[in-house]
């Protein structure tokens, strides 16, 4: 559904909207009055207008039980290349779902990323996969020389995988945002099983800085999390985001994420693993308050070949 055929909204108005970032239907659904009238020209009175018509127009779907269980069996998992790491997850990252790493840096969260952007081109016949993936890369730390040294360390061709590789550059929350709004014919086109978004929150914390930004923060990240939710959703494809939050010696496990993104990412990350360094090179990664898993640990490493036990 378009724009246009909200109603009370005109072609300048939805040219409007969209040049605001607002593209779709569902975005301006989950917008506040306040959000909408920022982008100029539109009152604020009618901006709540236009988020009520946005959501009366959503269509409500009700599945029963066995169709949720169906939609599930469609579900794939992406392997690790840590059978702990597998075992801690029930057999990998899930598609249909946003899984979260967080942790300090130097945890390993980037190295998972490619990890996993080489796992989901694993042969069809291996792992019922084999799809491409989109790199979301919001701090330059992708590296293709990473991928080749983790693809031949997986026996495949290394320059295949790297063309199956799609990266997207972002260079601020806002066309972090807009990329995502604009993802999906390229989910489409070039059969996307996995979108990596690393580092979800670094914009977002270096955009909105102080405190009376806080709200406007959260809204956006709420909006970006619940976009990348839908994809997952739409698409059978697995999400995967990561968090840099700083170590606190001085606390055990109470909520660690009190500093970006806090909760608002907590709550819509399906899985949440928190990583830490350990001894000899050694990660630690706990798995937490998942849906349907037992919280536990793994233990992995880094090395030349990508992650490993
Ligand atoms: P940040 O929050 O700063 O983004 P991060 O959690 O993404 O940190 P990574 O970049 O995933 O951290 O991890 C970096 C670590 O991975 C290095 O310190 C090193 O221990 C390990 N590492 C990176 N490349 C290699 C390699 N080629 N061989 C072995 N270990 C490597
Ligand atoms: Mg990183």
């Amino acid at each position: 559904m378009e724009l246009e055929e909200l109603p009370n909204i005109g072609a300048t108005t939805a040219e409007k909207l969209r040049d605001g970032g607002f593209n779709s239907i569902e975005s301006i659904a989950v917008a506040n009055p306040a959000e909408i009238k920022e982008i100029g020209g539109i009152g604020e009175a009618v901006a709540a207008k236009i988020i009520n018509a946005a959501r009366d127009s959503m269509e409500m779907r009700f599945m029963t039980g066995t169709e949720v269980l169906e939609k599930r069996k469609t579900m794939k998992k992406i392997p690790t290349s840590s059978s702990a790491l597998d075992e801690l997850l029930g057999g990998g990252i899930e598609s249909q779902a946003i899984t979260e790493f967080f942790g300090e840096f130097g945890s390993g969260k980037t190295q998972i990323g490619h990890q996993l952007a080489v796992n989901i081109q694993i042969p069809d016949e291996e792992t019922g996969i084999g799809k491409s993936v989109i790199y979301l890369d919001t701090e330059n730390t992708f590296r293709p020389e990473r991928i080749i040294q983790i693809a031949e360390g997986a026996g495949m061709d290394p320059e295949s995988v790297l063309e199956n590789t799609i990266v997207a550059r972002a260079y601020n929350s806002d066309h972090q945002m807009v990329i995502i709004d604009r993802v999906e014919s390229v989910i489409k086109e070039k059969n996307v099983g996995l979108i990596v978004v690393d580092s979800l929150t670094s914009h977002f914390r270096a955009d909105y800085t102080g405190r009376g930004m806080l709200a406007d923060r959260q809204q956006k990240l709420n909006r970006h999390m619940h976009d990348l939710q839908k994809l997952s959703d739409m698409h059978n494809l697995a999400v995967v985001v990561t968090n840099q939050v700083m170590a606190r010696p001085d606390f055990f496990f109470g909520d660690p994420t009190t500093s970006i993104g806090g909760h608002i990412v907590g709550h819509s990350s399906t899985f949440r693993l928190y990583l830490r360094k350990s001894k000899g090179g050694k990660r630690v990664a706990r798995l937490i308050d998942s849906p349907s898993l037992p919280d536990g640990e793994a233990i992995f490493s880094v090395v030349k070949e990508g992650i490993r036990d």
